[in-house]
């Protein structure tokens, strides 16, 4: 079982994977928590060039590239792995990061980041991916002084990330969890808890 956790900047997408695994943990399943980009050696080295992408300059084209390899270790290296010995897969976000940020934000094609990130992962499609929305404004002040982030991307960027989850979300329902990330975290846990208990084997 694979579960990704989407959203914009300050969603709370890696508290809420945290806490969905806790819950997995106590229910005796082995649960693997991980997330993009950096989850593997190789990841850490690509994750410091694609978050330094103003001051190298780094073209569009290779930033989306650099992404997909960083997923395709990361598949190959952690979530197959671990999924083929049986655990459970919680990724704090997955291929429509890149569909989100590079396609929708960056103005890329979307079908074409699709099928370079199809090849990247063999084709590994999450069982359920949790998208947590909040407005830009509001997920930008919850993670200033988080020095790694970017930050320097305009509102209307964010903006057009934020709608192109959403479109993704509604374009697959079966798939998703769309949630409204302003609401209390223990409510968000449990209406999560909820959908995982549906995709669980018995
Ligand atoms: O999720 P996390 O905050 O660690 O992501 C690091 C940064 O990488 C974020 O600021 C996010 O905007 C950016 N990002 C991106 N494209 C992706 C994934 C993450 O621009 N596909
Ligand atoms: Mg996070």
């Amino acid at each position: 079982v694979f579960i990704a956790f989407e959203g914009g900047e300050g969603a709370g997408k890696t508290t809420q994977s945290r806490l969905a695994a806790i819950w997995l943990r106590d229910h005796g399943f082995e649960v693997v928590t991980t997330r993009e980009p950096g989850a593997t050696k190789t990841g850490m080295r690509l994750r410091a060039l694609l978050l330094d992408k103003e001051t190298t300059g780094l073209s569009d084209r290779a930033e989306t590239l650099l992404y997909a390899a960083d997923r395709a270790d990361h598949v190959a290296n952690v979530i197959r792995p671990a999924m083929d010995r049986g655990a459970i897969v919680v990724s704090d976000r997955f291929v429509d990061s890149s569909l989100a940020y590079q396609g929708y934000g960056r103005r890329q094609p979307v079908g074409e980041i699709a099928q370079v990130n199809s090849w990247a992962t063999a084709g590994l499609v999450p069982d359920l991916t949790v998208l947590l929305e909040l407005p830009p404004e509001d997920g930008l002040g919850r993670i200033t002084g988080q020095a790694d982030r970017i930050e320097s991307e305009p509102y209307d960027f964010h903006d057009r990330v934020l709608r192109g989850f959403r479109a993704l979300a509604e374009a697959d329902p079966d798939r998703y969890l769309i949630l409204d990330a302003s609401r209390p975290q223990a409510e968000i846990s449990r209406e999560i808890q909820d959908r995982i208990r549906a995709i669980l084997p018995d």
